[in-house]
């Protein structure tokens, strides 16, 4: 079943949980201990992040340092096919198109048909670490509606040169990213939105949103993307938090404001432990809230922090 399928047929709240592959080298029985544990709460569907290579500097024992091109978390189309395979979850690898050109991306169409992986989270994907020049050739898209036609125009047979072959049996069926709090690089909301609607109007059948933590802007957001036209699904995306450092951190870095009641009380915390007794009552308390407005499903950021998901899944299922 694809993801809108399950979304549009659950009689509760829609969970989903988003987890990374492991660090290059790990194993993924790192991964399924997480889903393990997550499986109490009858996932809909589990989504895998993907990662582009990073150019590093390595220290070298004479003192001197080397350049290296580092995937420091490959291995996401393997994974979801694994999890598809062991635990006949619907997975939904996220494609992205910074650091991958479009004939990698091809190829990964290919494979994932191969393997019965028909749902993707189609996003841009960060710059961090990122040559520049790899983001400006034209062998990269270079937004995620870029990446779309892509999609698009390989659910039909074309390929990236243009040349013709046998259209999936199963098209790809795919949700792409949306920001309450408006994408960072956006100049205004309007522009965002504009962009959000392109992306639902040329295929996305659902939206999953950054991290947010104040309730209000999301349901802001809800009330201006129906007013623009965009009536998919919009899935509300949590992430509790873990270390009281993200007081500062996830503002500067996401984007994501902290309402003043949970800042309060992050300001209060001594340690990173406090932190999460923190991140896990918000979390509580933001879910239900949702969950009580009739939000379409609820897809979890679990990355450092899935036992706090764990702890709040607890609560509301
Ligand atoms: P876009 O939709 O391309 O938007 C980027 C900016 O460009 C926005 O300001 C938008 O308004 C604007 N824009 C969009 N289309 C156009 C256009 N055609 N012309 C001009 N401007 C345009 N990152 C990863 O690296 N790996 C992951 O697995 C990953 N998973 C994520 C999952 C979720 C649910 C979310 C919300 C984010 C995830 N990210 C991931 C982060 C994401 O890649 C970044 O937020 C990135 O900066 C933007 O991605 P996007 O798909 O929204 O990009």
């Amino acid at each position: 079943m694809h993801v809108i399928e399950h979304i549009n047929s659950s009689t509760k709240t829609a969970f989903s949980f988003e987890i990374l592959p492991p660090l290059k080298g790990n194993s993924i029985r790192k991964v399924y201990a997480v889903i393990d544990k997550l499986l109490e709460f009858d996932p809909k569907y589990i989504n895998i992040t993907s990662h582009h290579s990073e150019y590093l500097f390595r220290d070298l024992p004479d003192g001197s340092f080397r350049k290296v091109n580092l995937r420091k978390r490959p291995g996401s189309v393997a994974i979801a096919s694994a999890i598809q395979n062991k635990y006949g979850i619907t997975a939904v690898p996220h494609i992205i198109c910074k650091g991958f050109t479009k004939e990698e991306t091809e190829y990964a169409l290919i494979d994932l048909n191969f393997l019965g992986v028909h749902d993707l989270l189609l996003l841009r994907g960060d710059d961090k670490g990122l040559d520049p020049a790899r983001q400006t050739s034209d062998e990269y898209h270079r937004y995620a509606t870029d990446l779309q036609q892509q999609v698009n125009n390989f659910n039909v047979g074309i390929s990236v040169d243009g040349t013709s072959f046998e259209a999936n049996e199963t098209p790809f069926a795919y949700g792409m990213a949306c920001y309450p709090e408006k994408h960072e690089e956006a100049p205004n909301m309007e522009s965002d939105l504009r962009f959000a609607l392109r992306k639902v109007r040329d295929g996305a059948q659902y939206l999953v949103t950054q991290m947010f933590f104040d309730n209000d802007k999301y349901y802001e957001f809800i009330a201006r993307c129906r007013q623009e036209g965009i009536a998919v699904p919009i899935i509300p995306g949590v992430k509790p938090i873990v270390f009281k450092d993200q007081l500062h951190v996830l503002p500067r870095v996401f984007r994501s404001e902290l309402p003043e009641p949970l800042a309060d009380e992050l300001r209060k915390c001594r340690t990173d432990d406090d932190a999460r007794l923190v991140g896990v009552e918000w979390g509580i308390r933001q879910c239900r809230d949702l969950i009580a407005h009739g939000v379409p499903g609820l897809h979890f950021y679990t990355f450092m922090a899935s036992d706090s998901v764990y702890k709040i899944a607890r609560e509301i299922y």
